[in-house]
Formats: structure tokens, C-alpha cells, sequence
């Protein structure tokens, strides 16, 4: 939190934020846009109020008319239009165009001084009050940043009160009337300037920093999905991260393009006998070998992940039986060139080897998925029941309602474990 705390008790100001060169420069761009429209709007306002006050100038001071008329409507009116030209333009710094409008209102400041001072008539004296307005304007109705109203004020009562000893009928007396008036109304209104600023700079800073929290905790949470939807060990995609593919696929596949996913059930041949005799370390690093050799080999848009323990998942999109074969096969071949040693298979195999269960159909709904996977499963039942080191295709799905096990095809097998 940069937010300085400080108080000044004795004008009852907080102190205005501390704001960094880059907070001090994002602060400044954050107000273009909506100060843009806000300048433009008070500038109509003002400009109209100020060629309105001809009106009052021929009312109260008939002498001066056609001075009054000649600049308000000859100067000033143009120099509000240059300004209004000035403001519109988006990519000027909002703060030259602050600068821009207070100029425009100290030239109406000074021409005003100057009808008032030309008149003979002592009605201005009651008028010349009127000198607070202009320093309302640059202050809480102009609404700068606290530094530049502070500056316009200093120029504006120089103006006020270098033209007061040219108006008819002044006296110290007067003077000192228009002084109890002006300069409690001077400190009050750059009091406001001040507040104004301060709460703006807060504002700004308490927004700043809740984008910042909320973009951290957008990225811990990216992190945290990332974190618990991979297997620490093999870094594939876990279960979660399989649930949440399956959603992905869901959400940008065609509905019929679900109908013909492969999916492909691949378990480890012996792995308790590895682990019992090669030890827990060795059949982790034998995991992560299979992982990697299985990642290798598919292409990238086949989903491959360990489903837990020595088991793992292969998902291909828009697929048909036969490309579930090359996968298998592809698979299947891949842990075992591997050629990880493995004497306690039981069987013909001395080294590690896998088992494939593969089936293609619907992933559309979550039932099918199921579906699909059980007949998966069997057909892995059935590569593992005939020798392992090989794979099976369901042919067709199990029928959900008579609760039947996927039928198998023997499908050319070519690996059989005799030949690995
Ligand atoms: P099958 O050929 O029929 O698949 O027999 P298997 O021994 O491979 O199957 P089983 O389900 O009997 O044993 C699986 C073993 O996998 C049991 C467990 O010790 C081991 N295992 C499961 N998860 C891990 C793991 O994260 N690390 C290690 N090292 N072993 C694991
Ligand atoms: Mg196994
Ligand atoms: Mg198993």
C-alpha cells in the first residue's frame, strides 16, 4: 500500500497518495477518457454561463455595452471554440488540455476585469464580488489536479486584485469587504481541489491494486489446475486432467465428430512382480519410462494419461477401429523396444512389456463415455487373459441394458509376446 497516511489536522486534509512515476503515469491515462468528456461538457457550460453574464453587464453597467459584447463575443467565445477544438483531440495528454481550459477561463477572468474597470458606473462595485466565480472555476467546478488549481488560483487573484484599484469608487474600506469574502472562499475551494484530488488518487490506487490481486490469483489458480490435473511423477495428464479433455473435446468438437473417438486402455504386464523384485524406486523409474516412450510416439493431439497406478489412457479424436490398431500396435512396440529388463514375468517375456484394450465410439455424454471405457477395459482383459504383451479392439460396444462385456474381435495380432 503506497498510500501515505499522513494527516493534516489543523485544514482537515488527508495527504494526497504517494504515487509511483509509473502509478503517477498509468493514474494520468486512466482519467483521459472520462475526463475528456467532462472537460468538453463544462467548457459548453461555462462558455454558455459566461456569454450569458453580457446580459448582466448591459443590465448593471449600461456604460460598458458594447465592450462587454466586443469581448465576450469577439475574444472569448472564439478562444472557447479553439479550446473545445483542443479538448476533442483523444490522444492529447488530458493534462495539457487541463492547462488549455484554465488559460481560456483566466483570458475570460481578465477580460471581465477589464469591462469592470471601464465602467463609471458604482453599481460595480457590488458586482466586482463576483470576482469569487472564477476562482470556484478553476478550483472545484474545473475539478485540475490539486498543483494546477493551485497555480490558476495564485494567477487568478493576482488578476482580481491588481485590477480592483481601477474600479469606480474603491476605497480600503471596500477592499478589505471583497478580501473577507475572497480569501476565506480561496482556501475553502482549494481545500475541495485538494480532497477532490486525494480521493480520486486513493480510488485510483485501490483499483490498482484489486487488478493486481485479481491477476495473481487468476495465475495461482491457472497453476493450481495445471498442478492438480498432472501426475506428479510421469507428468502426464491424471484423471482430473483427462475429465477436463474430455470437456475441452466436448465443447469445440463436432457432435458427430464424438461419435468415433479411440480410446485406449494400456496397463503393465507383471508390474507387482517389478516392483517386488526390483524395488518401488525401480518401478517408478520404469513409470516414467513407459511414459515417455508412449508420449513419444503418439502424435500431439492424442491425449495420453496415467490413470493411476500402472495404468494409463490413450484418447484420438475422430478415429476408426483401424486407427486404434496402428496406436495400439505403435504403443505396444514402444515400451518394448524400450527393453527394461524384467525377470519375474512368469512367462516367455524377460523384459516390460504392456497390455491394450482399445474400443471406438460416442464420448458425447457421460454414460457413453462409460460405455466406451468398459468395453475398453474388457477388450484389455481379453490382450491380458491371451499371453499379454499384445491388444484387442472391441469390435462393439457393450449394450448398457443387458449389462453383456464387449465382444472382442481377434484382430491380426502382430506381436504376439512370442515375438517380443
Ligand atoms: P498384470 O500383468 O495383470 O497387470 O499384473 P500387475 O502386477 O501389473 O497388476 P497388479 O494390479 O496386480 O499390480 C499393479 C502394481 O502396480 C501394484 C503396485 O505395487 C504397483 N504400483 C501402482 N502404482 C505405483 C506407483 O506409483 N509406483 C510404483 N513403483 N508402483 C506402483
Ligand atoms: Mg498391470
Ligand atoms: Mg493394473
Amino acid at each position: 500500500m503506497t498510500t501515505a497516511r499522513r494527516i493534516h489536522p489543523w485544514l482537515g486534509l488527508a495527504a494526497l497518495p504517494r504515487l509511483s512515476a509509473s502509478q503517477a503515469d498509468a493514474y494520468q491515462r486512466s482519467r483521459t477518457a472520462e475526463r475528456r468528456r467532462t472537460l468538453s461538457g463544462l467548457t459548453v457550460t461555462l462558455a454558455f454561463l459566461y456569454l450569458l453574464y453580457a446580459a448582466v453587464d448591459v443590465l448593471i453597467l449600461g456604460d460598458v455595452v458594447l465592450l462587454s459584447l466586443g469581448l465576450r463575443f469577439g475574444l472569448i467565445l472564439p478562444l472557447a471554440l479553439v479550446l473545445f477544438w483542443y479538448q476533442a483531440a483523444p490522444a492529447r495528454p488530458i493534462r495539457a488540455k487541463e492547462i488549455a481550459t484554465l488559460a481560456v477561463v483566466i483570458a475570460g477572468n481578465l477580460a471581465w476585469c477589464i469591462i469592470l474597470a471601464a465602467s463609471e458606473n458604482v453599481a460595480v462595485l457590488n458586482y466586482y464580488y463576483a470576482a469569487v466565480v472564477f476562482q470556484m472555476v478553476v478550483t472545484i467546478a474545473l475539478r485540475p489536479g490539486f498543483d494546477l488549481a493551485f497555480q490558476a488560483s495564485l494567477v487568478v487573484a493576482a488578476i482580481n486584485y491588481g485590477f480592483i484599484g481601477f474600479i469606480e469608487g474603491v476605497t480600503p474600506g471596500y477592499v478589505a469587504y471583497h478580501l473577507a469574502i475572497y480569501v476565506p472562499c480561496f482556501v475553502l475551494t482549494l481545500i475541495g481541489a485538494h480532497q477532490l484530488e486525494s480521493e480520486r488518487q486513493r480510488a485510483f490506487l485501490q483499483l490498482h491494486e484489486n487488478e493486481t490481486l485479481k491477476r495473481e490469483l487468476s495465475k495461482q489458480n491457472d497453476a493450481l489446475l495445471r498442478l492438480s490435473s498432472t501426475d506428479p511423477l510421469t507428468q502426464l495428464p491424471n484423471r482430473r486432467g483427462t475429465e477436463a479433455e474430455i470437456a475441452r473435446l466436448r465443447r469445440v468438437m463436432q457432435p458427430h465428430d464424438l461419435e468415433t473417438t479411440a480410446l485406449l486402455v494400456i496397463d503393465i504386464d507383471h508390474f507387482k512382480a517389478f516392483n517386488d523384485a526390483y524395488g518401488h524406486g525401480a518401478g517408478d523409474e520404469c513409470l516414467k519410462q513407459v511414459a515417455e516412450a508412449m508420449r513419444r510416439e503418439l502424435p500431439g493431439d492424442v491425449h495420453l494419461a496415467r490413470l493411476g497406478g500402472e495404468e494409463f489412457l490413450a484418447v484420438m479424436p475422430v478415429a476408426e477401429t483401424a486407427h486404434a490398431v496402428l496406436l495400439a500396435e505403435l504403443l505396444r512396440g514402444a515400451v518394448s523396444a524400450l527393453a527394461i529388463a524384467h525377470d519375474h514375468t512368469g512367462d516367455d517375456n524377460r523384459h516390460v512389456t504392456v497390455s491394450i484394450g482399445a474400443a471406438c465410439g460416442s464420448i458425447a455424454t457421460d454414460p457413453s463415455l462409460a460405455r466406451l471405457f468398459e468395453a475398453a477395459d474388457a477388450a484389455l482383459y481379453a490382450a491380458k487373459a491371451e499371453g499379454r504383451n499384445a491388444w484387442r479392439v472391441a469390435d462393439h460396444l457393450a449394450d448398457p441394458l443387458a449389462g453383456t462385456a464387449a465382444g472382442e474381435r481377434d484382430l491380426d495380432r502382430p506381436a504376439t509376446n512370442a515375438a517380443a
